[in-house]
């Protein structure tokens, strides 16, 4: 096959794999594309599932380039550590350099220590597979005490739960600046907090820490608080590489792109996930797996229309849930309207708890039906008149 057209895709994570996948799969459509995509392991990390490995519970082995196998992909394990976006090349593990006519930009994000002095010193986090696999082996090591969940968002209400679920003898305290499972019903709310009352987790909130110690963290206000292990959830940040290739971001480092998932400085640059900001008539939406398999596929689609010498269609996406785990047994469902605004309807105990796995566990055979039927991943809810936006006449 004569190469005509090089589409770089960075980062295999959701969004990543949804566009490699849709990509390949209608690249035999369009003759001469070639796709490649580049992803720090060979392994495809299941990041919802991170609190699960932070506890010692072992995932399934999900093999990027075995998925890839049939589609034409190539796959290159490596480290992204540089983007030039004005010769077109992206520089792999500082010595090898891969020459693109589009990228498809998915790197993701990961826990923001730099928010907090002393995190990024002294705190676990779920950034990456072995980052919660550091955690496991020192909560495996602790016979009793103290572990500290800094940041009360889903991530820390699901992980909090887990290890006190699975570590009975801790004690284990979340900690952050709002109530555990703020944006959904009172009722779902309520549940959440009875749930972590049966677990044995001490919640505090309104309370802002100001520094991650060795062995605790400290208040504002001054007071100091005693624990063997910190795990730090709270806010996430992106990679600098965008900004440091000259790529419009906004103030959290994410590239901007236009209603077609376009860079609104770079339009051969797409993208995607975490690392994209992408506006909606409601906002921007922020990071979601649910909302970043769509912009996966969308990029893809988008790139196959270019191709064809035709205009990409504007990106539409409204959320549906809000779900959270607590601990294996249990989990609230909080179903919500395009805007993520929280709707009556909540699902709890044993119906969540399937409804969550179902979803959890539904990206991996997606992409492979996406594989023999890329029309199948182009189902995702378009939000309605959430996110339609009149023409101008
Ligand atoms: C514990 C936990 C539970 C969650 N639960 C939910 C949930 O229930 N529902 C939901 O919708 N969302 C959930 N999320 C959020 C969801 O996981 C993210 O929004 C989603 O992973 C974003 O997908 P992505 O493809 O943009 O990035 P990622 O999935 O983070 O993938 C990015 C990929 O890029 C790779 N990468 C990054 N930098 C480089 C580099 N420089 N070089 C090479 N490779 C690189 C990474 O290794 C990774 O493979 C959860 C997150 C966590 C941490």
């Amino acid at each position: 096959m004569t190469v005509t057209h090089r589409v770089v895709v960075l980062g295999a994570g959701y969004a990543g794999m949804s566009a490699a996948i849709q990509l390949a799969a209608r690249g035999k459509r369009c003759e001469g594309v070639r796709v490649t995509v580049v992803n720090a392991q060979e392994r495809f990390t299941e990041r919802m599932r991170l609190h699960m490995t932070a506890t010692g519970q072992r995932l399934a082995e999900l093999s990027i380039p075995e998925l890839l196998e049939g589609t034409g992909a190539r796959f290159v394990r490596g480290w992204v550590t540089a983007v030039d976006a004005d010769a077109k090349t992206v520089r792999i593990d500082d010595d090898r350099v891969l020459h693109y006519d589009t990228l498809v930009y998915g790197l993701g994000s990961v826990a923001d220590t730099s928010a907090v002095p002393g995190a990024e010193d002294h705190a676990y986090t779920l950034s990456s597979a072995q980052d919660a696999e550091l955690l496991a082996d020192r909560l495996g090591r602790l016979g009793s005490g103290t572990v500290m969940v800094g940041g009360s968002g889903l991530t820390g209400i699901e992980s909090a739960a887990e290890i006190a679920e699975r570590h009975p003898k801790l004690e284990v305290v979340l900690q952050g600046r709002v109530e555990p499972g703020a944006a959904m019903k009172p009722k779902a709310k309520a549940y959440v907090h009875a749930a972590l009352r049966r677990l044995g987790v001490q919640v505090r909130t309104g309370v802002e820490v100001v520094k991650v110690l060795p062995n605790g963290v400290e208040l504002a206000g001054g007071e100091s608080i005693a624990a063997d292990a910190v795990l730090w959830t709270s806010g996430t940040r992106v990679s600098p590489l965008a900004a440091a290739a000259g790529l419009a971001v906004d103030q959290r480092g994410c590239i901007v792109t236009d209603a077609t998932l376009r860079s609104v400085s770079h339009p051969d640059v797409y993208a995607i996930g975490d690392a994209a900001a992408i506006r909606q008539r409601y906002g921007v939406m922020h990071g979601t797996c649910q909302g970043g398999m769509p912009t996966g596929v969308h990029a893809a689609l988008s790139i196959e229309r270019m191709l064809k010498g035709k205009q990409p269609k504007p990106f539409r996406f409204g959320y549906y849930h809000t779900s959270v785990s607590l601990g294996r047994g249990d989990a609230v469902v909080q179903f919500t309207r395009p805007d993520d605004s929280p709707r009556r309807i909540f699902l709890t105990g044993r119906m969540a708890v399937r409804y969550k796995e179902t979803v959890t566990a539904s990206p991996w055979p997606t992409y492979g039906r996406m594989k023999k039927m890329p029309a199948s991943g182009a189902f995702w809810p378009r939000g309605g008149r959430f996110t339609r936006v009149r023409e101008a006449r």
